[in-house]
């Protein structure tokens, strides 16, 4: 009986396929089987309530173990892989997944003194709007410049990695002198890079 015909009714889609294609499925061959009747005219369509659009590129994939797919049905489409109990779909969508995150670029506000250690450019004279995707670096791409003020902690004793007054300690609150300014502001540029790597 392997090759008669089966009928699904996925969310209101009628598709017709055979029992061996569906055998990659846990799911759906016990559906077939707990449904089968063997008078086939009397057979009825097996109704599943899930996704009738998707259930197409399931089917696509039992058919052929290939998946041409549009990237907004990928999320959509591992979860039916799960449902349906079919590993493979779903790791081959978990990997399509993952490999499309990777090559999204990760964008990053630099401070004039981290986009030198990325970039052989002279900064000089970069303002926003110029220069415009230039690479700066292995995978990294200048996108523009942003003038804005940065405020900064000033430490007492001036240790750079009191970052913020919560990293000073009773030394530093001791070395405080009578004019000290916990917090000032100054005018930086500030670099956006996209990092590809
Ligand atoms: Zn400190």
């Amino acid at each position: 009986m392997e090759h008669y015909i089966v009928k699904l009714d996925v969310g209101g889609t009628v598709y017709r396929t055979t029992k061996d294609t569906l055998r990659e499925s846990e799911f759906l061959c016990n559906l077939v089987d707990g449904n089968w009747s063997e008078n086939l005219s009397n057979q009825k369509e097996i109704f599943i309530d899930r996704d009738g659009f998707l259930f197409r590129y399931v089917l696509l994939y039992l058919r052929t173990g290939q998946l041409d797919v549009d990237k907004q049905y990928w999320k959509s489409l591992r979860n039916e892989a799960e449902f349906y109990i079919i590993s493979n779909l779903a790791t081959m969508v978990n990997t399509m997944i993952d490999e499309e995150q990777l090559k999204k670029p990760v964008f990053r506000l630099l401070t004039q003194e981290e986009f030198i250690t990325y970039s052989n450019i002279n900064v000089t004279g970069f303002r926003r709007g110029l220069c415009d995707r230039t690479a700066v670096g292995p995978g990294k791409e200048f996108i523009t410049s942003i003038q804005c003020d940065v405020t900064s902690y000033n430490c007492p004793r001036e240790i750079p990695v009191h970052k913020e007054s919560r990293h000073c300690g009773r030394a530093c609150n001791k070395a405080k002198g009578d004019n000290y300014v916990g917090y000032s502001s100054k005018e930086t540029i500030m670099y956006l890079v996209s990092n590809t790597e």
